[in-house]
């Protein structure tokens, strides 16, 4: 028996998904500069996917920024398979397993115990959701209803459900539905390269805090938080930050009583050098703690649709009470689902055995080199790097830039798909050094097929 072919694949596909951040007609267009191919996946094994034709493509992006350990990880199957015979899933509502329990132990001694509680659902964007309704909601448990806003950066990406828009600040994503969004107000953003006459990073980082402290000023009566994604804006195209911003957001929250929600969720899980990125941001010696933060994407290996909320015990206190109406009643069918909590603690069991935060820093460094000859390009600029994830600009007209660029790293065995002109590298971990050398390696070589056909 011969197994089906990437075209037959194709074909049913186009037919019969819809396929999330894609205009299908772009994949119609076989042939034209905007064509955008679909790749049926049959296996994936490591840092590689493998289509039904026996090419392969080095997974440069991590699936989405989902994948930490590789596809098909021993240890994560294996603990997977343990769970599948134990227990899939039961109701959170009434009932508790040792799976959930055991993450959300692990992960509020992550935070040094500042982050005490952790709340569950299915996707990134429920997390959004979730972390903007318990800070409206604690607000009005104390008292104080009129604290009902909420405060993001520009380019800032959240999540996509019509609540998650809310916080959401990309045009792509946010304006065909603006009318169904009640939007929060949109600050200036700390991104690095928005540096003017000889300013540092930090001196933005400074200047877009500065905004901040202004507009609490005037309005911090009437905030209930700012949310923020801490160190690198992803969907943005990696928007670096100095974090200078966390510990002056962190100090101006305070002073105005406003929550700090980190979203972790692309960036969290090691992807900037520590584990949680907000750890980056030190005052007197301690990292400073959001009130509330949302982990999504790697927590789960890349393996299981899961999300969580991180609460203070501040917050967490104020919803205690006789009344049901106090309790913060959010649920989800599959909330805390066993198969993805043990998923995950699969995951942290491999940072903690393999040293991983340490091991990433030998590996970010040749992710550095294997970049460093793009600087000289004539077409690229900011070339930058935060940990684990290496962007740089392109300085191209050509509307069809990042559908040339995704096709030419295809065809050089590289999965790595740009945001507009920003191409970027965010692998798994387990990548080796060879791998890493022929991203490197692919990334120029699309630029040149991508800039001069
Ligand atoms: C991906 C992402 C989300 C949304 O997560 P989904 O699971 O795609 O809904 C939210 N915030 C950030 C920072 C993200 O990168």
């Amino acid at each position: 028996m011969s197994l089906p072919s990437n075209a037959d694949w194709l074909a049913r596909s186009q037919a019969a998904v819809w396929h999330p951040c894609t205009q299908m007609q772009h994949h119609a267009q076989t042939g034209s500069p905007g064509h955008l191919p679909l790749v049926p996946i049959a296996r994936g094994e490591g840092a590689w996917l493998y289509d039904f034709d026996g090419r392969r493509y080095l997974d440069g992006i991590s699936s989405w920024w989902t994948n930490l350990f590789g596809h098909a990880n021993p240890r994560i199957n294996a603990a997977l398979k343990a769970q599948l015979d134990t227990l899939e899933h039961v109701m959170l509502a009434g009932f508790t397993h040792q799976p959930v329990i055991e993450l959300s132990e692990r992960l509020s001694a992550l935070t040094g115990g500042a982050l005490g509680h952790a709340f569950y659902a299915s996707d990134g964007a429920s997390a959004t959701e979730i972390a903007l309704k318990m800070s409206f909601h604690y607000w009005r448990n104390v008292g104080r209803p009129e604290k009902a806003e909420f405060l993001c950066l520009a380019g800032s990406y959240h999540g996509e459900t019509v609540g998650a828009l809310a916080v959401t600040d990309v045009a792509i994503f946010k304006d065909a539905y603006a009318p169904l969004v009640r939007a929060a107000t949109v600050l200036p953003s700390p991104d690095f390269r928005l540096a003017i006459d000889g300013e540092t990073p930090a001196d933005v980082a400074r200047r877009a805090s500065a905004a901040l402290a202004d507009h609490l000023e005037k309005h911090g009566d009437r905030i209930a938080a700012l949310i923020v994604e801490p160190l690198v804006q992803g969907a943005a195209g990696m928007a670096m930050y100095d974090p200078e911003y966390l510990r002056l957001a962190r100090q101006l929250c305070d002073r105005y009583g406003v929550h700090l929600i980190c979203d972790e969720i692309a960036v969290g899980c090691g992807r900037t050098g520590t584990f949680f990125a907000h750890e980056q941001a030190v005052n007197d010696g301690h990292p400073i703690r959001p009130d509330l933060m949302c982990l999504s994407k790697g927590i789960s290996g890349g393996y299981l649709p899961l999300s969580i909320v991180l609460s203070s015990d501040t917050i967490y206190n104020a919803f205690l009470d006789d009344s049901v109406a106090r309790a913060f009643l959010h649920s989800h069918s599959y909330t805390g689902n066993a198969l993805a909590c043990r998923a995950a603690l699969a995951t942290l069991d491999i940072f903690q055995s393999d040293d991983v935060l340490v091991a990433n820093q030998e590996k970010s460094r040749k992710i550095a080199a294997a970049l460093a000859p793009l600087a000289e390009h004539p077409q690229v600029s900011h070339l930058r790097q935060r940990g684990m994830i290496a962007a740089l600009d392109v300085n191209t007209d050509d509307p069809h830039f990042s559908r040339k660029f995704y096709r030419a790293a295809l065809s050089r065995e590289a999965l790595i798909r740009p945001i507009g002109n920003t191409v970027y590298l965010m692998p798994p971990y387990i990548v080796s050094d060879e791998e890493i050398g022929l991203l490197g390696t692919a990334i120029m070589g699309a630029l040149s097929d991508a800039l001069h056909r």
